[in-house]
């Protein structure tokens, strides 16, 4: 099976001003001098999570902290367990975190890296995605922040990949199965 780029789902500009509306958010609720860990999950969030803190205010205390996992199982198994491929730098015991995801999808990875995150005695712990494909939902995760509902069809682009390809793309795009 070869795939091919479709048509654009979620433009730059459009991306631009709601990751400018979640920082503005996001700023408002913490509080400026409270201290936030933003905590991006790499590789896919990498390039959303850059883009929102430039958008927090220059006064506001963020730290930035990196996370790579994997979710053990599948759409279809799940054992409940998350295999941490590069942990944090930092302690986040007594912190304000705030996990940064690209897109929650069965919301397996995310529940599990939430179960793990909390286990760390973290003050307060808030999720945010760019993407949420709720249709497909299988295990319940409270979104604090989501940029865009979309509809179940695998996207790429602006840190989304496709078998590695396509994460450097500006806009957000449908991928054809040919
Ligand atoms: P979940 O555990 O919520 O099912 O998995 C979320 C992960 O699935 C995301 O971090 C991402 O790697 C992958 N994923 C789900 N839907 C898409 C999609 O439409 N495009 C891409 N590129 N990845 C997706």
């Amino acid at each position: 099976m070869s795939y091919k780029l479709g048509e654009v789902i979620l433009s730059r500009e459009t991306i631009a001003r709601r990751v400018r509306e979640m920082a503005e958010e996001i700023a408002n609720d913490n509080g400026r001098d409270k201290g936030l860990v933003v905590v991006g999950i790499l590789t896919g969030a990498a390039f959303f999570l850059t883009d929102l803190v430039r958008e927090m205010p220059e006064d506001m205390d963020v730290r930035v902290d990196f996370m790579s996992v994997a979710s053990y199982g599948d759409s279809t198994t799940s054992s409940g367990v998350v295999r941490i491929f590069h942990d944090l730098k930092s302690s986040i015991e007594g912190k304000n975190v705030l996990v940064v995801e690209d897109i929650v999808d069965s919301g397996l990875t995310l529940s599990h890296l939430i179960d793990l995150l909390n286990g760390r005695n973290p003050a307060s712990l808030k999720v945010c995605v760019l993407l949420d494909k709720y249709e497909r939902r299988k295990t319940e995760v409270k979104v604090d922040y989501c940029g865009f509902r979309i509809p179940d069809k695998f996207v790429v682009g602006y840190g989304l990949d496709c078998a590695g390809m396509w994460r450097h793309l500006k806009d957000i795009k449908y991928v054809i199965e040919e």
